[in-house]
């Protein structure tokens, strides 16, 4: 598989780059990662690096140092037909058989800078409250929708990260991108098609978002901010390892209240458990394995489209290999 193809697969929500692509053996991922100055690690667990503590092992881990490192390693893994896959790790489900290839961690791509007196620009790798922090120290509104979202710019850019308060689409000026030849481009938003939770950005890997916001009182922007945060904390199981919403909601009604409504509060599979908190959100209270999890999920569409005709259907990525 190529890299061009793999990285537009992720765009398209092909579920999965492993089958295809396991053919990538030790000479091609040593061609890949060659002459990195970044941290390059193989065979490495993903479990820590998710959210829902779930998740095989990685081919190879590589965190480029910045945007230089990251075209070498796209151009690299383009010659050697090594496949990449991004991580920010707070939306996903990784099977048990890991990912082939390589797995990238932007957690390097950290910096925030104002430009000019409404738009920040901020690398994909800064978590969203950390911009949210920062876009509130300027006094600037536009994202407090974004209170409670743990995952990376990139991610949210991808996923069109929400609420019903807002979305990524809405404060979106521009994004920043390494195509599949190693190219640093420039994209408008208006070049981003978004629908629910997910927007389809050309083929390539996000390093970076303009955002363009609006001048307004910090404490009326760290006052709606808060009590966002509050609400998160009563409605929804945040000290239990968890993916957010597994699914995205229908029309005109919300999944969570479908699958309280079917009696699936508390179901559990393995140590995987529909939160009692919140029933769209399903916790990993001990070990659960991917296989539980995938097992609960179908088991809470064929319950939900029994007694109501509805198919829920997925918000979370599942990827990699069984
Ligand atoms: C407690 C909790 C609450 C949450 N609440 C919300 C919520 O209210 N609304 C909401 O929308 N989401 C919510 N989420 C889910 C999640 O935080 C968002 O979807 C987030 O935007 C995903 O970002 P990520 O960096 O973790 O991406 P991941 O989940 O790792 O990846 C998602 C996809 O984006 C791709 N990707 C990631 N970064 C890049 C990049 N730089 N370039 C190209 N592709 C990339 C990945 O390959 C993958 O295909 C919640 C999650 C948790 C754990």
């Amino acid at each position: 598989m190529s890299v061009q193809h793999n990285l537009r697969s992720n765009q398209l929500e092909r579920q999965g780059l492993g089958r295809e692509s396991a053919s990538s053996g030790e000479g091609d991922l040593l061609a890949a990662v060659a002459g990195l100055r970044g941290e390059v690690k193989f065979n490495v667990s993903l479990r820590d690096l998710t959210s829902l503590r779930i998740g095989g092992p990685a081919d190879a881990l590589v965190v480029p140092e910045d945007v230089q490192d990251l075209c070498r390693l796209v151009k690299q893994a383009r010659s050697a037909h090594v496949p990449l896959f991004v991580l920010g790790g707070t939306n996903l489900l990784i099977r048990e058989g890991g990912l082939r290839g390589i797995v990238v961690s932007l957690s390097k791509f950290n910096a925030i800078q104002k430009e000019g007196t409404q738009v920040l620009y901020a690398e994909a790798g800064v978590r969203m409250p950390t911009l949210l922090g920062h876009v509130i120290s300027c006094s600037l509104s536009g994202l407090e929708w974004a209170a409670g979202i743990p995952g990376t710019v990139g991610g949210a850019v991808i996923m069109n990260a929400g609420t019903h308060l807002g979305e990524m689409k809405d404060c979106l000026q521009a994004i920043r991108l390494v195509d599949p030849k190693g190219r640093v481009v420039k994209c408008s938003a208006s070049s981003i098609s978004f629908t629910y939770r997910r927007g389809v950005v050309p083929a390539g890997i996000v390093v970076g978002a303009w955002f363009s916001l609006t001048p307004a009182p910090k404490p009326k922007i760290e006052s709606t901010t808060k009590s966002y945060l509050r609400y998160r904390k009563a409605t929804q199981p945040l000290t239990r390892p968890n993916a957010g919403s597994v699914f995205k909601n229908p029309p005109h009604t919300s999944a969570g209240k479908l699958i309280e409504e079917a009696g699936l509060k508390g179901a559990r599979v393995g140590d995987a458990q529909v939160s009692h908190k919140h029933a769209n959100f399903i916790i990993n209270v001990g070990q659960a394995r991917a296989t539980d999890v995938v097992v609960l999920i179908k088991k809470i569409q064929q319950t939900v489209f029994q007694q109501t005709g509805v198919t829920l259907e997925l918000e979370w990525k599942i990827v990699g290999d069984s």
